[in-house]
């Protein structure tokens, strides 16, 4: 009491019962020891671990119980990079085959018409998708905001991540207006920016231990050149303790056109837009030199590695073993799903373990490596590495239960090494919070197949406005 919990995380779980997992095959600690415990059980009570171990719990009367069958528990998986309102344009045959620049000019057009509903469907959706896959907590960063439905736009978010009990940061992204681009259908003024993420801040942001729903600044990327909006953001960031976000080094071009336009490297920049700190975190971070490597590691921002998305787009391959010994925090993100397209947060896990050892051999990144970016790196550059990330008595009941085993991983000698290296699973249980909100791999209290079909017609509206 007292110590900054939010009154609304403090009502919700005054009146919860204490949830005991038992029967955990392996539970996966993620902690300073990485110890994997076999046999095991974890209790939570009002949001919070509060016993964990291997054997058997006591059980009290009135506690909610969870036989995981032998199943396999990690800390829920964290995805620092996302833009939700994308998965209404998966597998959008015009930007099919482009790369980073033609696929933004190809795919923002389909966007005009976007609403509240719109996006409060494709949130949900993108929700649950990340949800089945092990997911608890989820950074949205969205930028698009066409004038006619801007005002509130992203109160729909907010709304949507409620209703599933999924953890969310809304990364408030930006375009600023200009009198240069002559169809200007989605830029905002700085005002107008910095005006909804300080009523957006003091409408939804939680801070403190537990909190579900978080706000961060976002704007949407170095090269477009609006250096008073990223200078503004870091000073109304700071003063609300809030995180910064933005892309960097997708592309190579990105350096040529600062250097052209602005007069700096991106990095260079970012310094100059004094976007330093722990609360600041990049998605991608593929192009950089030497130099600005060690650049960011002093710096000490963070990085939400992508690598589908990368693969999907043939942008590069993140130097993820460089940037950590540099002292770049590397989570993992899965990209909006017009560029994955699919959100699935273990197979990105997956994908991280596989997409470093192209480039630099198989003994380049192992399994626990990979699970370590996916949840104490998503923890650290979300500023949450004290109450998530790691399954350990104190921290917030986020957990991801696996089956122990499918047809794609019958008999592997590592039951968690195969998890990862086989085919990606779904979840048979998420807890969050200390609520369960899959059990038996299906979402508790949302009529799926109803959600499916809403955001499946919001999708065809919008993809068909532009035919
Ligand atoms: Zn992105």
């Amino acid at each position: 009491m007292g110590s900054g919990i939010p009154h609304s995380a403090l009502t919700q779980s005054a009146m919860m019962p204490r949830l005991v997992i038992h029967n955990l095959g392996h539970l996966v600690t993620m902690n300073p020891t990485r110890e994997i415990l076999t046999n095991a059980y974890i209790v939570i009570q009002d949001g919070v671990i509060v016993l964990l171990g291997s054997g058997h719990p006591l059980v009290q009367p009135g506690d909610e119980q969870v036989d995981a069958r032998g199943g396999i528990a990690l800390p829920g998986l964290i995805n620092t990079h996302h833009h939700l309102f994308q998965n209404l344009a998966r597998a959008y045959t015009p930007i099919a085959n482009a790369s980073l620049f033609p696929w933004i000019e190809g795919l923002l057009p389909m966007f005009r018409g976007l609403n509240h509903e719109d996006l409060f469907l494709a949130t949900q959706v993108g929700l649950a998708e990340l949800m089945l896959s092990g997911c608890t907590l989820c950074a949205d960063h969205h930028y698009l905001f066409p004038r006619a439905t801007a005002y509130g736009l992203m109160g729909a978010g907010f709304e949507a991540a409620k209703i599933m009990g999924c953890r969310y940061v809304a990364c408030r992204g930006s375009v600023q207006s200009s009198a240069a681009r002559a169809d200007d259908w989605m830029g905002e003024s700085i005002n107008e920016i910095l005006g909804d993420c300080q009523r957006l801040h003091d409408q939804y942001h939680q801070s403190g231990p537990g909190g579900m729903l978080g706000l961060a600044l976002a704007p949407g990327s170095i090269f477009s050149g609006d250096q008073t909006l990223f200078r503004e953001s870091s000073r109304l960031a700071r003063s609300l303790g809030l995180g910064l976000h933005t892309h960097l080094g997708e592309v190579p071009e990105e350096s040529d056109i600062c250097l052209k336009h602005l007069g700096e490297r991106p990095v260079d920049l970012l310094k100059r837009y004094e976007w330093e700190g722990e609360r600041v975190w990049l998605a991608h971070g593929i192009h950089f030199s030497d130099h600005e490597i060690a650049q960011l590691g002093s710096m000490r921002v963070g990085v939400a590695h992508c690598p589908c998305c990368n693969m999907r787009m043939g942008s590069g391959v993140c130097r993820v073993q460089a940037l950590t010994d540099a002292g770049v925090t590397i989570s993992l993100g899965v990209d909006g799903s017009a560029s994955n397209d699919s959100g699935h947060m273990l197979n990105e896990v997956r994908l991280a373990l596989f997409l470093t050892r192209v480039v630099h051999g198989a003994a380049s990144m192992t399994v626990d490596r990979a699970l370590e970016m996916a949840t104490l790196g998503g923890a650290k550059n979300l500023g949450r590495l004290s109450d998530l990330g790691s399954l350990e008595v104190g921290k917030r009941g986020d957990i991801a239960i696996f089956p122990a085993e499918d047809i794609w991983s019958n008999g592997a000698e590592n039951p968690v090494h195969g998890l990862i290296y086989c085919h990606p699973r779904n979840v048979q249980t998420l807890v969050v919070e200390g609520r369960v909100r899959v059990r038996d791999g299906r979402l508790v209290g949302i009529d799926l197949e109803d959600l499916l079909a809403r955001h499946r017609k919001s999708a065809h509206r919008l993809q068909q406005s532009k035919r």
